[in-house]
């Protein structure tokens, strides 16, 4: 079993950082759950840094602790043997070269059956992460948080890979099933009077941070389930979903928002999905406030998202 170091017996700040001091290992074998730092900002249309974004969330996830209060109190790491892979190879300044090297990656990890939590990294990353997970899952589902749709067509010209796009390309490329997937906490000023209904017309569900204060959470969860029913399902979670007030340190940040607790009891309040694959994504600890508040909620949202897969293993052990 892969534990991650006590941080009774041995203090947060001693030893070379890994996500939640989890065991740092070169390859996926023997583990559920890889954690994978992608540290690109190569498709950023506005601020670059997010290729920081992985080492920062690593150095505040040591304030995580393994047991989950809001599921039946289990131990993640008693349920799940997960490890830190380290980081992809990356090319700065080259869009796909980068691609192809964090989807060679993936392959390598996706093809023994783990489940992959990427750490970003800019949002343009997840098209390479779906290529992998698709050629194993076929089309998976899509649970998007984001202030944004992450599908517009093109940017500067002809350029179709970037953090704006990834959700329109993985539609084309038949990687995700948008009638089964949901974009969720879209707010702010526009482009085109099209930026929200063009992902209806790829066929998305839509909940716009607007309708989602107006439902209540509780509603909104029932929505996400409505939606993605049992389906496999890819979580990605942009940070810029939540108000900069809570989470300043994004490449893009969009005034208003959920506050960090409204995302947490949004992810705390999920039932076990079948997830084979996420990502917590445009983290940008060059603009992070004091206490580097956005890389811990960064932390706090992968481990909710592992929590939701070890709740699930755990359910299905609890069933035989
Ligand atoms: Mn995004
Ligand atoms: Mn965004």
């Amino acid at each position: 079993m892969t534990s991650p170091i006590d941080s009774l017996d041995v203090p947060r700040f001693v030893g070379v950082p890994s996500f939640m001091r989890l065991p740092q290992r070169a390859d996926a074998a023997r583990t559920d759950v890889a954690i994978i730092g992608m540290p690109s900002d190569n498709g950023s249309p506005f601020r670059t840094g997010a290729r920081f974004g992985p080492n920062a969330i690593r150095a505040m996830s040591a304030m995580l602790r393994p047991i989950n209060p809001y599921r039946q109190g289990i131990d993640v790491f008693r349920v799940l043997a997960c490890a830190d892979l380290g980081d992809t190879p990356v090319v700065p300044g080259y869009m796909l070269p980068t691609l192809e090297a964090i989807e060679t990656f993936f392959d390598s990890v996706v093809s023994t059956g783990a489940t992959t939590v990427g750490l970003g990294g800019d949002h343009g990353c997840s098209i390479a992460e779906l290529r992998a997970i698709a050629k194993r899952y076929g089309r998976v589902s899509l649970l998007h948080f984001d202030s944004h749709s992450d599908t517009w067509d093109r940017y500067f010209g002809n350029q179709r890979h970037s953090a704006g796009t990834p959700f329109r390309r993985s539609v084309e490329e038949k990687l995700v099933d948008p009638s089964h997937s949901i974009q969720i906490g879209l707010r702010g000023s526009l482009f085109t009077p099209t930026d929200i209904s063009q992902s209806f017309e790829l066929g998305y569900d839509v909940v716009t941070w607007d309708e989602w204060a107006a439902m209540g959470t509780q509603a909104l969860i029932r929505r996400i389930l409505d939606r993605v029913a049992d389906s496999h399902v890819f979580v990605s979670f942009d940070l810029d979903v939540v108000d900069p007030a809570f989470a300043p340190g994004v490449q893009t940040p969009e005034a208003g928002g959920p506050s960090a607790s409204e995302v947490l009891a949004a992810l705390r309040g999920l039932p076990a999905l079948r997830i084979v694959g996420a990502d917590i994504v445009e983290v940008n600890p060059l603009f992070d406030g004091p206490g580097q508040i956005t890389a811990l909620l960064a932390a706090t949202v992968a481990l909710e998202i592992i929590a939701n897969i070890a709740f699930g293993r755990s359910q299905m052990t609890d069933a035989r």
